[in-house]
């Protein structure tokens, strides 16, 4: 079958690195992919939000199957544009519908599921400009540290976490009546602060069924020992080393549980990846938030580590069986390192020839922010490649993935030296 990938970062690379791999792939395309994925699979310049132009590809290549990476399209209702056109809702979409999507779109839409669903999470309020004044006394009611979070799509910069009370009033001002984060902080959510550490958990559903894949542990902060401004990712592990069989019990029947048969009760159309991230309390799994798609650059670490092939999972979502799939998973360790642009994730230059990667050994570069340019790999983005690592165990995999990052070279490449030290 003919298949159509749609974004271009390394979560993208690795997706269609695993779907390339299925003998049920015939010809594979993604829009508008990288350097990584030009390799294996044909690039076609079109954006992901472009539907009409996607609708013109699908057409003319005969596309089965579309694989959504990102929150964007999902959010803007991708997946409602196929079901709504006759001539292209035969296709199978991965990606939860709109409405669904609201999940990641609305934190006050994911805070009400939670609450209603009553899956564990943060206390919170949501107020709007005309209730600024009950914020502030909300705030009141709270101890230090203070969270609030823009409610819309604010390409992760809108949360803010902050020790003083007159600071966060003044931050809950700038982004109710300032606008600070345009129509995304038309209303924000104001919640309590969790004191734990984060992981992420990844589960496949079919809107009826579901089926958990490893756990992963992501790196957001630009420098060493988690310091410094958020990124998109800095590097990742699977599994989580803290994440017994007793805690992951506990997040499928008080998380994934709830979440799936909520959607149901809900009627939030749901065929995709549910990317939950949770906080440990004490011994105890909270949700932070909801994400409607894999994450970046946990795909990096979790997708390798899934034996099954890709294609018979993805239509066994899309044609309501997941529930005839056994997931087999590699007992490897997978890590990744993420190699970005100097200067992000504030500004950067872009262009820059990447040297080395074919000198890799026993790991696989996975390209972001990279493209072709007169037969040379260029930077084209913040961050660049992900190098991902097998091990028996996980220090194993991240020291290969920095023996093979010394072998590589652009001009400013910047990484974090400490992925997975903290574990
Ligand atoms: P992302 O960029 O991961 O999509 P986001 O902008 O959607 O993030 P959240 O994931 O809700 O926002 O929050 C971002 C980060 O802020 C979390 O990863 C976590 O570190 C921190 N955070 C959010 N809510 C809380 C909380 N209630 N208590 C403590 N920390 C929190």
């Amino acid at each position: 079958m003919n298949i159509l990938v749609l974004g271009s970062g390394g979560r993208e690379h690795t997706f269609a690195w695993k779907i390339a791999q299925s003998s049920k792939c015939d010809a594979l395309f993604v829009a508008p992919g990288n350097s990584g994925t030009a390799e294996i699979a044909t690039n076609v310049n079109i954006g992901v939000n472009d539907f009409k132009a996607i609708k013109e590809l699908v057409l003319d290549k005969n596309i089965e199957l579309v694989v959504v990476g990102p929150e964007d399209p999902l959010v803007n209702g991708v997946h409602d544009f196929f079901l709504n056109d006759d001539d292209i809702k035969h296709v199978a979409v991965i990606g939860p519908q709109q409405k669904a999507a609201e999940l990641e779109g609305s934190k006050e839409f994911a805070k009400e599921f939670l609450y209603r669903h009553n899956i564990p999470t943060a206390a919170y309020d949501s107020f709007t400009k005309d209730t600024v004044e009950k914020g502030y006394t909300f705030l009141e009611t709270l101890n230090p540290p203070y969270v609030l979070k823009a409610d819309g799509l604010a390409a992760g910069k809108g949360v803010v976490i902050l020790n003083d009370l007159v600071e966060a009033k003044a931050e809950l001002k700038s982004m109710l009546v300032d606008a600070k984060f345009g129509e995304a902080s038309n209303k924000v959510v104001i919640e309590e602060f969790l004191d734990g550490i984060e992981l992420s958990c990844f589960v496949l559903t079919d809107g009826e069924h579901y089926k958990i894949l490893p756990t992963a542990k992501d790196y957001k902060r630009i420098g060493e020992g988690d310091t410094g401004l958020n990124t998109g990712g800095m590097g990742a592990v699977s599994p989580v080393p803290f994440a017994t069989d007793e805690f992951l019990q506990k997040i499928e029947d008080r998380i994934v549980k709830p979440t799936i048969a909520g959607f149901k009760t809900d009627n939030l159309p749901y065929v995709g990846f549910v990317f939950i991230g949770l906080i440990k309390v004490g011994d105890d799994p909270k949700v932070i938030e909801y994400n409607v798609r894999m994450g970046d650059p946990e795909t990096e670490v979790v997708f390798p580590r899934l034996k099954n092939d890709l294609v018979e999972v993805l239509l066994a979502m899309a044609n309501g069986t997941l529930d005839t799939i056994d997931i087999e998973i590699d007992e490897r360790a997978a890590t990744t390192i993420v190699l970005v642009s100097g200067g992000y994730p504030e500004a950067y230059e872009k262009g820059k020839e990447i040297t080395g990667i074919e000198t890799i050994e026993d790991s696989i570069p996975f390209h972001a922010g990279a493209v072709l340019k007169d037969g040379k790999i260029v930077t084209s983005g913040g961050r660049v490649m992900a190098i991902t690592s097998y091990g028996d165990t996980y220090q194993e995999a991240i020291k290969k993935s920095y023996q093979n990052i010394e072998k590589l070279h652009f001009d400013k490449m910047n990484y974090r030296k400490d992925i997975g030290f903290d574990l």
